[in-house]
């Protein structure tokens, strides 16, 4: 048999642990967090890391190598798209 009163009990805890979590995380004050460490940074930290030079560096690092990688991409669709359209043209005409 179930017992009815712990079963209240748990569920009263479980409610009860809820509502705090709600309202403690309405207390913490609107921030960002460094993409490197994730330490906490001002909402207006830009970019979007953490006063540490290792963090500054890395972020650096991180765009240099999104920016490759986005060209790369570029030249690769490219790649794909000129055969593409040339064929395209061909049956064009
Ligand atoms: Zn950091």
């Amino acid at each position: 048999m179930v017992d009815a009163r712990k079963v209240k009990d748990m569920v009263a805890k479980k409610s009860s642990q809820f509502v705090g979590n709600i309202a403690s995380g309405g207390k913490v004050p609107p921030h960002k967090h460094c993409r490197i460490c994730q330490e906490a940074i001002s909402v207006k930290a830009d970019p979007r890391v953490c006063k540490q030079q290792a963090c500054i560096d890395q972020n650096e690092k991180d765009e240099k190598n999104q920016r490759s990688v986005r060209i790369a991409m570029f030249v690769f669709f490219g790649l794909f798209a000129v055969p593409y359209l040339l064929v395209l043209v061909n049956r064009l005409f």
